[in-house]
């Protein structure tokens, strides 16, 4: 099977991580439970002590138009996603401009925007285990039970792209750092925000190291420059614990630790 050296300290969007061997998945059968699935690493932070690593090929990067449905590849990118849908004026994709990822990582995080997520127009998906109909899936707020790897998606179609919305998805966006992150380091609590809890606990801002949860929005935990793997465990764990004593809630991850120790 191919594989690619990736420098994870550029690839992933947090800017943590060592170059690494990754294999190149170009059918079903190459697939085995010893490696990790990634995408476009927006969700993942890279452990010192990696498992084995898959990703996909390109021939897994496509949009097509089937039998009055969206077909989309796992590979393809989001950007590229709503390119497309402005292009040839389809609806209801048009938050995914801006939630870094591929379809692949949008589809197993459930990613979204507050109401706006990609599970809303979705049919089914093809695995490398065969297909599922979206009513054989458990999914809720950034959770599926997804188990194998996702190699397309499809969706209903529906025409009228809204510029407005557009508008709106941006505006939403501005209370969010640009300093690279992971995007949201834990999930909301049931009726409450991760970012209000660790700001409570008086963590907003403390550098461990060059990491540091974000002054413009809390749950975002962002690499100022030269973080590490440990900076950034140690500051999830310092999070984690404040906010158990004080408030008697355990913060769960939204980001996906890939690290031997810690995985989830
Ligand atoms: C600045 C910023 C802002 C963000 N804002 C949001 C937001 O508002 N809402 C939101 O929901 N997310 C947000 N995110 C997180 C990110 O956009 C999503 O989680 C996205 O789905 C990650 O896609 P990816 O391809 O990068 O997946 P990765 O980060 O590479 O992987 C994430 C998970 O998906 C799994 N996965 C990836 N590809 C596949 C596949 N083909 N089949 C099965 N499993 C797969 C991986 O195994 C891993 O468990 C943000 C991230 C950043 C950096």
């Amino acid at each position: 099977m191919k594989t690619k050296n990736i420098d994870f300290s550029k690839f992933s969007s947090i800017n943590i991580g060592e170059t690494l061997e990754v294999t190149l998945l170009e059918n079903s059968n190459d697939f085995s439970s010893n490696y990790y699935l990634i995408g476009s690493c927006n969700n993942i932070l890279m452990g010192t002590q990696p498992p084995k690593l898959i990703k996909l090929s390109k021939k897994y990067d496509y949009i097509k138009i089937v039998d009055n449905t969206l077909k989309i590849g796992a590979a393809t990118p989001s950007g590229k996603i709503a390119s497309f849908c402005k292009k040839n004026n389809i609806a209801n994709f048009e938050f995914v401009s801006h939630l870094p990822g591929t379809l692949g990582g949008l589809v197993y995080m459930n990613a979204g925007l507050k109401e706006y997520e990609i599970f809303n127009n979705l049919l089914c998906i093809s695995t490398t285990k065969g297909h599922m109909q979206k009513s054989d899936i458990n999914f809720g707020y950034r959770f599926t039970d997804i188990k194998e790897p996702i190699l397309e998606a499809t969706f209903t179609l529906e025409y009228g792209f809204d510029e407005e919305k557009v508008k709106l998805f941006k505006e939403m966006r501005l209370n969010q750092p640009s300093t690279p992150s992971a995007g949201s380091c834990f999930k909301n609590p049931k009726g409450d925000y991760a970012g209000r809890l660790i700001e409570a606990v008086g963590l907003k801002g403390v550098l461990h190291g060059d990491m540091s949860f974000s002054q413009e929005h809390a749950n975002f935990l962002v690499n100022n420059g030269n973080g590490t793997f440990d900076d950034a465990i140690s500051l999830i764990e310092e999070a984690q614990k404040r906010v158990y004593k004080e408030f008697n809630i355990l913060l769960e991850y939204e980001i996906m630790i890939l690290d031997k120790r810690y995985i989830n």
